[in-house]
């Protein structure tokens, strides 16, 4: 990335604009008002000066024999016509620029201020007043005047100048400074997105263990810990994601080893047709585990990719219940349990009926397939509050404390050797849990080894 398109450089540049805006209008400020007060306070001392001279008696006649006496740097000058000329009386013979319509005016009746310049480049400040002055005749009497006091502006001028070039000197300056002091501040507080970006192009999709190192406490710390959340997430989903595949590789491989091992037993040699047909039960028992685990893997991959069809409708829970009890009672007769279902009533939820009947079904399974003669299982609906509550009882062999958190994990068995022989995938609670909760309920687990387990499932009524 180029400086020119880094967040440093605009950052500055922008920093910059705003200062300079604000450097240019406060000097310009500073300038107009001090060029103002000054040239106000110039003006009231022309004034005060006009007032002077014409309170003094006799004055004008004195300025107009040019016997007057003027303060030093003023210039007074006194103009009138004499026929039809216009006459100007210079103590000193000093003729100043000034124009004819300012004097005509004046002499009107009206007090003006003007700023002239010198043949020498001096500039000049001027106050043109109406006075009268008396003429000896003929006729005699007294006639109207200007009387024009100048004072230089030399000094206001140097000292304008001397302000403009310090400003113009010193706010580049400023700039500048602001320039190198901005960049610095701007990379020191961007230094961690660079860490971020450095960090974030080494993590590799295999190398998800890494972290940004950024522990400030302010934005950028916020976001270097929401990314570090985010990668542990992505980190354990990874995890998952290898160990699901990994798993249901190993899970594969069984049978298929076991069918390649019948097959090639069978086939070694010429054998009596009841040991073919020892060999294909074996094989067709390994196919059905396996097509029922690929069946769970497909549900699985479906929650995952969250493609799953749901067909909600109101579902009687009582009826379906004792509609699988009818066949969980057959399924406990051939091993030689005893059944027991309580009383169902009428509890309508919202929910997928197919899926629902698997839930209860894959719980039952399980119930038989880990109890052993002699054993009873037994079923129970009950409601609390809005709550439709179905346990399944078991005095099986029941499940470990420290296994408990662990049971509704994908492809976790309590005991591999005991589970895969009784055709246990370890998908089924996975898939339980999930059926579940896309109900808006929870399933639960209360075991103790040997004397039994209770599953219980918690599913919401449909409000009415
Ligand atoms: P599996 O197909 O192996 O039964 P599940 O996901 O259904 O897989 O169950 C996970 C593990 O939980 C089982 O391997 C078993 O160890 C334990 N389990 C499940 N139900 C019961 C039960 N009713 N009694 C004892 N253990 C159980």
């Amino acid at each position: 990335m180029s400086f020119i398109h880094s967040i440093k450089f605009r950052f500055t540049i922008w920093y910059l604009l705003v200062l300079a805006i604000l450097l240019v209008a406060l000097s310009a400020g500073v300038y107009f008002y001090l060029s103002g007060s000054l040239y106000r306070g110039l003006d009231d001392s022309l004034e005060i000066r006009s007032t002077q001279i014409r309170s003094i008696q006799d004055i004008l006649e004195s300025i107009r024999q040019g016997e007057f006496q003027e303060e030093l740097g003023e210039i007074v000058i006194l103009y009138f016509y004499s026929g039809n000329q216009l006459m100007d009386v210079s103590p000193r013979g000093i003729t100043i620029p000034v124009s004819h319509e300012l004097i005509s005016q004046a002499i009107a009746g009206s007090s003006l201020f003007a700023t002239v310049q010198t043949a020498e480049g001096e500039g000049l400040r001027l106050l043109a007043v109406p006075v009268n002055i008396a003429v000896a005749g003929p006729p005699p009497g007294i006639q109207p005047a200007t009387l024009v006091i100048a004072r230089s502006t030399r000094q206001i001028d140097q000292a304008l100048g001397g302000l403009l070039r310090t400003l113009t000197i010193a706010v580049p300056l400023a700039l500048a400074f602001a320039a190198g002091g901005g960049l610095f501040l701007a990379r020191r507080a961007l230094k961690p997105v660079d860490e971020i970006s450095r960090t974030a192009q080494e993590i590799g999709e295999t190398d998800l263990s890494r972290r940004i190192n950024v522990n400030t406490k302010d934005e950028l710390g916020r976001l270097a810990a929401t990314l570090n959340e985010m990668i542990g997430r992505l980190e354990k989903a990874f995890q998952r994601q290898r160990q699901f595949t990994s798993d249901a590789s190993h899970e594969l491989r069984t049978p298929l080893a076991v069918i390649e091992a019948e097959s090639t037993l069978a086939l070694q040699k010429e054998r009596p047709s009841g040991d073919y047909r020892q060999s294909l039960e074996g094989i067709s028992q390994e196919a059905k585990r396996m097509s029922s685990l690929i069946e769970q893997l497909l549900t699985l991959a479906r929650v995952d990719a969250g493609k799953e069809q749901w067909n909600f409708a109101e579902v009687n829970l009582g009826k379906l219940i004792t509609n699988l009890s009818t066949d969980a009672e057959v399924l406990c007769q051939e091993k030689g349990l005893s059944f027991q279902s309580g009383q169902m009533q009428d509890l309508v939820v919202r929910g997928d009926e197919a899926r629902l009947r698997e839930l209860f079904m894959d719980l039952l399974d399980n119930a038989i397939r880990y109890t052993s003669s002699p054993g009873t299982i037994s079923v129970s609906l009950q409601r609390e509050a809005q709550i439709a509550v179905i346990a399944i009882t078991d005095t099986g062999v029941g499940i470990p404390a420290e296994d408990i958190p662990f049971i509704f994990e994908r492809f976790y068995r309590v005991d591999k050797s005991r589970s895969r022989p009784e055709g246990g995938t370890g998908l089924g609670l996975a898939i339980c849990k999930h059926i579940a909760e896309a109900h808006g309920g929870k399933i639960e687990v209360e075991s103790q080894v040997g004397a039994g387990s209770t599953f219980s499932v918690w599913l919401p009524l449909q409000s009415l």
